[in-house]
């Protein structure tokens, strides 16, 4: 059977940190769909319409990782899509608190699920997309944190 995980979260914007842990976890699954969970009635930094282009954009390579947008509960998300896993990443032992709860819960809403997590490289443990938007809004030069592929410009403007 197909390997199928899903690689939620909001992703305002996706980062250098999201980007490792999606080509990592290719060696592990067959298919990665990353969905960017919204809810019409919280507003993001960024436009779902842009960081769904800004994923594509990075991924164009690579025809195993694809991204949806969705609204609603993950695991109704992963029924949806046939997915058996969740990915996600680890940063701290903050992240992991907050993660086990959430994997635990899931798990009851949907026993067939997994959730695998990866720990991320070293180098990106700061990383987190609160303070990339911070440095944007600011003015500042959120490069280093924001995957090559993407054009630098569209982040000066994007607001
Ligand atoms: P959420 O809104 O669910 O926290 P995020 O977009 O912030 O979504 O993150 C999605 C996933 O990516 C989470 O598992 C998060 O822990 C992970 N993640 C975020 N930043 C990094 C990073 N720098 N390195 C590794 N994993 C990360």
């Amino acid at each position: 059977m197909e390997k199928i995980a899903i690689f939620p979260g909001s992703f305002d914007p996706f980062t250098v940190g999201h980007e490792s842990i999606v080509r990592r976890a290719t060696r592990l699954f067959d298919k990665i769909i990353i969905m960017i969970g919204h809810n019409t009635s919280k507003k993001s930094f960024f436009p779902l319409e842009k960081r769904e282009k800004w994923i594509n954009q990075i991924f164009a390579d690579d025809e195993n990782i694809s991204v949806q947008t969705f609204e609603g509960l993950t695991v109704d998300f992963c029924k949806k899509v046939g997915a058996q896993y969740i990915l996600r990443g680890l940063r701290t032992s903050a992240d992991f608190e907050f993660e086990r709860a959430i994997a635990q819960i899931n798990k009851q809403m949907y026993p067939e699920i997994e959730t695998v997590f990866l720990l991320t490289i070293p180098e990106h443990t700061p990383v987190n997309s609160t303070i990339v938007r911070d440095i944007i809004l600011h003015g500042g030069d959120a490069s280093r944190f924001l995957p090559k592929s993407l054009n630098m410009e569209e982040f000066k403007v994007s607001r």
